[in-house]
């Protein structure tokens, strides 16, 4: 299987509920260093680096305002089609990381979910 070093993240922003998405490479990513992602809001931001043979994810939770710590192994993170992450006390998602394609229809059927959960909660 040849990896495409290549991979877009996404997560939902805790200050603007907003989706931020930024395009990845491998070369962003240099060894001993971070990588930041920031809102368009300026208010929130991700932070990835390499630790041995994983990536470490350190994402703001819109949901219960924590910052969660995933890790993923170094082809895991560049291959998957899709890869959801969680939030550690609600089970929902968080951030999602993959193709273009795929990581622009988590966010669209994710707000569809959030909208109807957040309809319930005015019934
Ligand atoms: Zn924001
Ligand atoms: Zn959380």
């Amino acid at each position: 299987m040849i990896i495409d070093f290549k991979t877009n993240f996404s997560y939902k922003c805790p200050s603007c509920f907003e989706f931020c998405t930024q395009g990845i490479s491998v070369f962003d990513i240099p060894w001993k260093r971070h990588l930041t992602i920031k809102c368009k809001c300026n208010l929130s931001s991700v932070k990835i680096f390499l630790k041995g043979s994983s990536y470490v994810i350190k994402a703001p939770c819109f949901i219960c305002m924590q910052t969660h710590t995933y890790r993923i192994p170094k082809n895991k993170f560049w291959s998957s089609d899709i890869l959801i992450k969680e939030c550690l006390q609600s089970s929902l998602d968080v951030c999602a990381l993959g193709d273009e394609i795929n990581t622009q229809r988590w966010i669209s059927d994710y707000s569809e979910i959030l909208k109807f959960m957040l309809e319930d909660d005015f019934e």
